[in-house]
């Protein structure tokens, strides 16, 4: 049994320590605050055709979508919670002026993937000139997903640690040690999924991108509406309201002029939000990078995962697959594509 530090409890750390205790080894997880992870406030959207990716992302991205029922399965499984993951399809709402999108959704159909077009209803604005529906998008209700990955942690004996880690002391490819604020920490094998605050402790370009949301009741939709101004997100009790995408750093809190663009993104596709009731409001930072891909880097006993941007959510099962194989010594391919390396020079 191998002794194994994750650092950060976000999605990106909590499953990679899922993974590799279910592989028998003895996990620890470091965490400056189990709160402040980003994971928390996610949209939970699993939406890598109406997030328009293309490229090694779309594939990365596709692969991750494809392991998400087995991955909410196993987690049920082993944490005995329940979570809430709808299979049923997202509408990518097609504003007037926008019909480009439409190409682009032909553009996925032609490969063979699940796509219909779909003329506007009457629960949508004048502004809306279609919806295109990927059926095979489909979504989470985060809150859940997080609870049920602190559950099985307690289950599997992973053991939570509040500390912030302050110093790695990395000879060559090989960490030695981790110095936290409260004592220093020793393992066999490292697993850092610092989110946002990566470059913090690495010489990576990985920076915020704030998002706010807010929580309404008083109207429910059928799916997931996901529009270039809104993203209206049905959960068991409430309607998710994302997101803005804000530069500027660690700003804390929301704001009024948040909240006005987010109102008037949800109005502007459906103008029955008008009479919602604003439940809460929230915000996080989404660790975005350059190229907007995530950032593996390895060495002999450590994995670097983050950058995941818009989408750490939805890549949460294949970043544990890779975390998990790399610990078992086999090398996936895209530890070489999203190696932080590519940023070197330029
Ligand atoms: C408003 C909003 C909506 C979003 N919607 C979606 C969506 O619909 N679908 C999707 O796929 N993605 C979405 N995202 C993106 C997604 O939330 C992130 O990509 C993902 O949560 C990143 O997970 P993570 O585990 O890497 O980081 P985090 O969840 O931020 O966790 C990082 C952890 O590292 C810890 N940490 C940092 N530094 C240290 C240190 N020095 N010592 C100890 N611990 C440390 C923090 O305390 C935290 O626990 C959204 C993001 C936002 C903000």
């Amino acid at each position: 049994m191998r002794k194994i530090i994750v650092v950060g409890s976000g999605i990106v750390g909590l499953s990679c320590a899922l993974f590799f205790a279910l592989e028998g080894e003895r996990v620890r997880v470091i965490t400056r605050n189990p709160e402040e992870a980003t994971s928390w406030v996610a949209g939970g959207m699993l939406a890598p055709f109406s997030e328009g990716l293309e490229g090694d992302l779309f594939d990365f991205s596709y692969k991750s979508l494809q392991e998400y029922p087995s991955f909410v399965e196993l987690l049920m499984d082993v944490s005995k919670q329940r979570v809430d993951f709808w299979q049923e399809g997202m509408y990518r709402v097609v504003l007037k002026g926008e019909e480009d999108l439409l190409n682009k959704a032909e553009k996925y159909k032609s490969l063979g993937y699940k796509v219909n077009k779909i003329e506007a209803g009457d629960w949508l604005s004048e502004d809306v000139f279609a919806l295109v529906e990927y059926k095979q998008e489909a979504w989470v209700d985060v809150e859940t997903l997080m609870d049920a990955l602190l559950f099985a942690m307690e289950r599997l004996g992973v053991e939570i640690i509040v500390d912030e880690v302050v110093d790695i002391q990395i000879q060559g490819q090989e960490v030695k040690a981790l110095r936290g604020l409260k004592e220093e920490y020793k393992g066999d094998f490292y697993l850092f999924a610092l989110g946002a605050w990566s470059a913090e402790l690495f010489d990576i370009p990985v920076y915020p991108i704030k998002g706010q949301g807010l929580k309404l009741k008083g109207v429910s939709l059928p799916k997931v509406h996901y529009s270039s101004v809104s993203y209206l997100i049905p959960r068991e009790r409430y309607l998710y309201v994302g997101a803005t995408s804000e530069d500027v750093g660690f700003l804390s809190g929301n704001t009024l002029e948040g909240i006005k663009r987010l109102s008037e993104g949800a109005i502007c596709v459906v103008p029955s939000l008008a009479k919602a009731q604003v439940v809460s409001m929230l915000y996080g930072y989404r660790p975005a990078t350059p190229d907007e891909k995530p950032i593996f880097d390895v060495g002999t006993n450590y994995m670097v995962a983050t950058g995941h941007y818009r989408n750490g959510i939805l890549h949460a099962p294949i970043t544990a697959r890779i975390a998990l194989d790399y610990l078992r010594g086999l090398r996936s391919p895209y530890l070489d594509a999203f190696s932080s390396r590519r940023f070197l020079g330029s």
